[in-house]
């Protein structure tokens, strides 16, 4: 029979722990504590702290800053965890000098240090860029969609908020009255206290509404439209992402093609993103201080929810040299013909119905003859609907109105018009110099299309590397300011990462 050696839980052993050999050479940690001792200055957050002459010593900010960035670095974003692992693990035990901040402690430091945060996360930046981390030749803009804490079935526009808020007050009467009712009968205890308790958490909510609603004008969104608010984060927003509809934030990242190093990051509660395309190439630029020259030889590439007239100007304006997808990028591109959800919609196409392609038509003599072998006649030569140019045929009434054919040709058979064709002769001048047309035939090119090839191989990984390897998936603050510090320190995280792999390996 086989014997295994005894083992007993019922004991207790004392290990002396040398805290500096926690941190290995090599590791991520022993490249974070270099990073905060040597690279950052930390003067930034001496204004924060009056007590010179008197009050108890605050935490140093370079330790409350390690223990926060670990615990990011780990996809743990919460205070009381932090402070837990500063009492239970080892590692945090080391990299903390066994302080043990208090959890508020923790909690005040992230969210009141949004300003200084964003200075860190440029110190960092330069670091990356003095460790030759980033190449300037490609930035990729995108955003993530992240839940942040609020939830978005306290969203609405005013007049929703109204009106829910008058259910409660319809619920909270039924329920007064229904209370009232049963007085008269015997009901026990905790029936009336839980009834009770429903009660006050109604009246509660109602008040919450009310409050609401009397400090808060209507959201408006980008387009100036009324957009829904949020009681509990009025910054936040409703918004569509592949996982549904969340509340929370798009945190917009500009990442350069070299090392995916985070150059320029902020959280924005609002899912659109068309109008962050400027804010975020003007901020990328002023964060690595480029000259005008540079800033003409970077190439910046975004997805279609970039594109549009106004971030187009800004570009031209600037000569900036971008490349931008459109909505219909993909259906033009000739390697994606055979994917089903790059195809055109053809939804609105009367599919039983002849198309201009039954028409036999030569442009050069001007003629056309319809499926039925009718001559039609020339009504416009070269007329204009929109931005495109049409040559314009007309078939006769007498031939229409009796042919076999004008159930599979006319819109109604029962119309009173015959048949018309529009017949593309291309775009019209203006709209071929527009910026519109412009980006479209730029992207679709040969090296527009290898360029912006680059962009999903720069941005996405990033995104990925945040949500699923460092293992952030919401934002745990509410309010943009505290939210956009939260989303810099993340990318600051992923930053910090990029200079331990590829430049520090090993140190
Ligand atoms: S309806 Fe008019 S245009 Fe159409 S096939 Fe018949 S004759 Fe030709």
């Amino acid at each position: 029979m086989a014997r295994f050696k005894d083992y007993n839980y019922d004991q207790t052993k004392m290990i002396p722990i040398s805290f500096d050999r926690q941190i290995l050479p090599g590791t991520f940690e022993h490249s974070l504590t270099y990073l905060i001792e040597n690279e950052l200055d930390l003067s930034i957050f001496s204004a924060r702290y009056q007590n010179d002459d008197g009050g108890a010593p605050a935490y140093d900010p370079a330790i409350l800053l390690k223990i926060v960035l670990l615990a990011y670095s780990r996809g743990i974003t919460s205070s009381r965890k932090i402070e837990q692992l500063c009492r239970e693990n080892i590692l945090f035990m080391a990299v903390s000098a066994d302080s043990q901040p208090h959890f508020t402690t923790l909690a005040d430091f992230i969210s009141g240090s949004a300003d200084e945060i964003s200075k860190l996360f440029l110190q960092v930046l330069m670091v990356c860029d003095a460790e030759g981390l980033i190449g300037k030749e490609m930035f990729a803009i995108d955003g993530c969609k992240l839940p942040s804490n609020a939830s978005k079935e306290w969203s609405g526009t005013h007049a929703d908020l109204k009106k829910k808020k008058a259910k409660i007050d319809r619920a909270v009467k039924r329920m007064l009255s229904k209370h009232r009712e049963a007085d008269k009968h015997d009901l026990s205890d905790d029936i009336i206290k839980r009834q009770k308790l429903q009660c006050d958490k109604l009246k509660q909510t109602s008040k919450k509404i009310k409050q609401f609603l009397a400090e808060n004008e209507d959201r408006k969104g980008v387009s100036g439209k009324t957009v829904q608010s949020n009681i509990t984060d009025n910054d936040s927003a409703k918004m569509k992402t592949s996982h549904g509809v969340i509340q929370g934030y798009t945190g917009v990242a500009a990442v350069d093609s070299k090392h995916q190093v985070i150059v320029q990051a902020e959280a924005h509660g609002q899912g659109q993103e068309h109008n962050l395309l400027q804010p975020s190439i003007d901020d990328a630029f002023t964060n690595l201080s480029l000259s005008n020259k540079k800033k003409k030889q970077i190439k910046i590439t975004a997805d279609s929810g970039y594109h549009n007239q106004k971030s187009l100007e800004y570009l031209n304006a600037n000569k900036i040299d971008a490349y931008i997808a459109d909505t219909g990028f993909r259906a033009r591109d000739p390697h994606f013909k055979t994917y089903e959800r790059h195809k055109p919609n053809d939804r609105l196409k009367p599919k039983i119905k002849f198309t201009v392609d039954d028409f036999k038509v030569s442009i050069k003599n001007k003629s056309c003859t319809c499926p039925a072998g009718k001559a039609m006649w020339l009504k416009c030569l070269d007329g204009k609907i929109g931005n495109q140019r049409f040559m314009q045929f007309q078939g006769y009434e007498k031939d229409c109105f009796t042919c076999q054919l004008k159930s599979k040709c006319l819109r109604n058979p029962a119309q009173q018009s015959a048949r018309q064709v529009n017949i593309k002769l291309g775009m019209t001048a203006d709209k071929k110099e527009g910026l519109i047309e412009k980006m479209k035939q730029k992207i679709d090119s040969s090296l527009g299309r290898h360029i912006y090839s680059q962009r999903l191989g720069t941005v996405e990984p990033v995104f990925g590397n945040i949500n699923t390897n460092i293992g952030i998936k919401r934002f745990s603050l509410r309010g943009k300011q505290k939210v956009n510090a939260q989303w810099q320190l993340m990318s600051m995280i992923h930053n910090v990462f990029k200079i331990h792999r590829f430049a520090w390996n090993g140190a």
